[in-house]
C-alpha cells in the first residue's frame, strides 16, 4: 500500500518521488511503499506547522477539545485499518494492535479534557498594586519522533498533549511503520484540525540522521519529544542541547520484577507472564529481569515456566499470544542472548525455539551479572530470572542497571513492598501489578538512561507549554531614580 507525506493537510509525494519499502516481517511481502522525505520536504513540514500555529494556538479549549475528541472517535471507527497496518508492518497480534487503538483514542480524549487545564496561577507580588500571573502558553512547533513497537499509542502520545496546549506538530514516523503513523495524522486532519497543524513525515532509514538533525535545528521547532532507544536518545538530547531546545526523552528499559517471599505467587506469575510476553516483550516497560527471593524461587519458577510453555506463538494472523518480532534480526538476537547465558551456566526453563522472526516465550533461570542478558535490553521474549537471598539483595539487583523506567514488586506485606518501591530507582513502580501499564492521565517517564521528562496528565502540560510571568502594574509606581 502507498503512503505519502502529510504536509499542510495534503498528501504530498517526496521530492523526486523518492520512496522506500517496508516489508512484512512474517511474509516478506512489501507492506508499505512509503514516501522517503528529503531535508527539503521536512522543512516544508516545518513551514506548514509554523503557518498553522497562528490559527490553532488562539483557539479556545472548547474548539480544541472538539477536534481531539472527534479524532478519537474517527480513530475508533478506523480501528480495522490501524490493526491491518500494524499486523503487516510490525508483525504484532491483532490483540496488541486493538489495544493500541483503544489506548491511543483514550489519550486523544484525555488531551481533549486537559484543554481546560492549560492554565496558570496568580502569584502574590511584592510591588504594591500589581497582579502577577504565571501563564502556560503553547511553545510553537513541536517535533515528535515515535517508534514502531506500540505505534498507535506512542505516535499519538507524541502529538496529543502538544496539540491540546495549542502547539502545532510534526510527527516523524518510524521507518518500520510509516502507514500506522500516517493514519494518526489522517484522523486528526479529518477531525478538523487546521491544515498544517499536524504534519507526518516518513523517511528512508539511511536518511534518518540528517532529517532529524535538520528538524531539530529548524528555528521554528521549539520542542522535541523522542521515544526510542537510549543510543539514539543520546544523539537527540545532544542536538536539542546544542540548539537550546527542551527535549522529552523516553528511552529504553530493563524493568525489574521483584518477587518477595510473601508474594501472592499466582498473582505474581500472571503479572510476570503478561509483563514479559505482551507484544513479544517489545515494550519499553516489558519485564526484563524477574528477581525472586530464594525461599519461594523454586515454587514460583515452576509455575512461571509451566505457564510460559502454554503460550501459543506464530503467525500473528492466527490465534496466538506471541506474534512476530519486528525483524528476523531481532529474533536472531534472542538466540544469541540464550546461547551466551546458557554457555555461562544459565538454565533454559521454557521456550528457546525460533522460526524466522517468530520466537517462543523463553525463560532463563540462574542469570548472573557476567551474562549479556543481565544488562542488555532484550526487547524480545527472552527473560532472565535472578535468584536473591532477601528483599535487600532484591532491591540492590533491581538497581543494578543503567536504566530506570518501570518496575514492579510483589509482596502481601505492604510496608515491605512500599519500602522496596521507594528504594528502586525508576520513574514507575507498581506494587502487586505488572511492569507493563499505561493510562493517559498518569505521569509517564523514566530516570537515568531511560531518559527524562514526562508524558501524561498535568505533567504533559508542563512539558508542552512555556510558563510565562505576566504582570499588570501601576503606571505611577515609584522608581529609585
Ligand atoms: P530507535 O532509537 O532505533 O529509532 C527511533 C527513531 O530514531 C527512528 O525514528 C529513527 O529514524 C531515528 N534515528 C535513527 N538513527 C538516528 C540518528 N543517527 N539520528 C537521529 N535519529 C535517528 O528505536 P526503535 O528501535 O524504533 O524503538 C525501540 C526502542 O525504543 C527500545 O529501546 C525501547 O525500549 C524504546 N522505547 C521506549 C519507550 C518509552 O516510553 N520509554 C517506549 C517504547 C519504546
Amino acid at each position: 500500500m502507498k503512503c505519502d507525506l502529510l504536509i499542510g493537510g495534503a498528501d504530498v509525494a517526496a521530492e523526486a518521488g523518492k520512496t522506500y519499502s517496508r516489508t512484512d516481517p512474517v511474509t516478506g511481502a512489501v507492506a508499505t511503499e512509503a514516501a522517503a522525505a528529503s531535508v527539503a520536504d521536512a522543512l516544508k513540514a516545518v513551514a506548514a506547522a509554523q503557518a498553522a500555529f497562528a490559527e490553532w494556538s488562539v483557539q479556545g479549549p472548547e474548539a480544541r477539545r472538539k477536534v481531539l475528541t472527534t479524532a478519537a472517535d474517527i480513530m475508533d471507527a478506523r480501528a480495522g485499518e490501524f490493526v491491518d497496518a500494524m499486523v503487516e508492518e510490525t508483525g504484532a497480534t491483532a490483540i496488541w494492535a486493538g489495544f493500541n487503538v483503544h489506548l491511543a483514542a483514550g489519550m486523544l480524549r484525555e488531551a481533549g479534557a486537559m484543554t481546560t487545564q492549560v492554565g496558570g496561577e496568580v502569584i502574590p507580588a511584592n510591588k504594591p498594586g500589581t497582579l502577577a500571573m504565571a501563564v502556560a502558553k503553547p511553545r510553537g512547533v513541536c517535533l515528535g519522533i515515535a517508534p514502531w513497537n506500540a505505534p498507535v499509542i506512542l505516535g499519538t502520545r507524541a502529538v496529543a498533549t502538544a496539540l491540546a496546549c495549542g502547539n502545532t506538530v510534526i510527527l516523524k514516523s518510524s521507518e518500520l511503520c510509516p502507514r500506522v503513523h500516517r493514519l494518526i495524522g489522517e484522523c486528526l486532519t479529518e477531525a478538523g484540525l487546521p491544515k498544517g497543524a499536524i504534519n507526518v513525515i516518513s523517511n528512508a532509514p539511511e536518511d534518518a540522521a540528517e532529517i532529524v538533525k535538520a528538524l531539530i535545528e529548524a528555528p521554528e521547532v521549539r520542542h522535541v519529544n523522542f521515544t526510542g532507544s537510549t543510543g539514539v536518545g543520546r544523539i537527540i538530547g545532544r542536538l536539542a542541547g546544542e540548539n537550546l531546545k527542551p527535549a522529552l526523552l523516553e528511552l529504553g528499559g530493563k524493568a525489574p520484577f521483584v518477587v518477595l517471599e510473601d508474594a501472592d505467587l499466582e498473582g505474581a506469575v500472571n503479572a510476570a507472564i503478561f509483563g514479559s510476553f505482551m507484544n513479544q516483550g517489545q515494550i519499553c516497560m516489558s519485564t526484563e529481569r524477574i528477581i525472586v527471593v530464594e525461599a519461594v524461587a523454586d515454587a514460583f519458577i515452576e509455575k512461571l515456566a509451566a505457564k510460559a510453555a502454554t503460550l501459543p506463538y506464530g503467525n500473528p494472523r492466527e490465534k496466538v499470544v506471541l506474534g512476530s518480532l519486528v525483524s528476523e534480526g531481532a529474533a536472531e538476537k534472542m538466540d544469541a542472548l540464550i546461547a551466551d547465558a546458557t554457555g555461562k551456566g544459565a538454565k533454559l526453563v521454557a521456550g528457546g525455539t525460533r522460526d524466522g522472526a517468530i520466537h517462543s516465550a523463553t525463560l532463563l533461570d540462574g542469570v548472573t551479572p557476567d551474562m549479556r542478558i543481565y544488562t542488555e535490553e532484550s526487547f524480545g521474549p527472552v527473560k532472565s530470572i535472578i535468584r536473591v537471598k532477601d528483599a535487600e539483595e532484591a532491591i540492590a539487583v533491581a538497581n543494578d542497571t543503567e536504566y530506570g523506567l518501570s518496575s514492579a514488586v510483589f509482596s502481601q506485606d505492604i510496608t515491605k513492598a512500599l519500602d522496596a518501591a521507594n528504594k528502586i530507582r525508576s520513574g514507575i513502580c507498581h506494587i502487586n501489578g505488572p511492569t507493563v501499564s499505561d493510562e493517559p492521565q498518569m505521569p509517564f517517564g523514566g530516570v537515568q538512561a531511560s531518559g527524562y521528562g514526562r508524558f501524561g496528565g498535568k505533567a504533559g502540560i508542563a512539558e508542552f507549554t512555556d510558563l510565562r510571568w505576566i504582570t499588570i502594574e501601576n503606571p505611577k509606581q515609584h522608581y529609585p531614580f
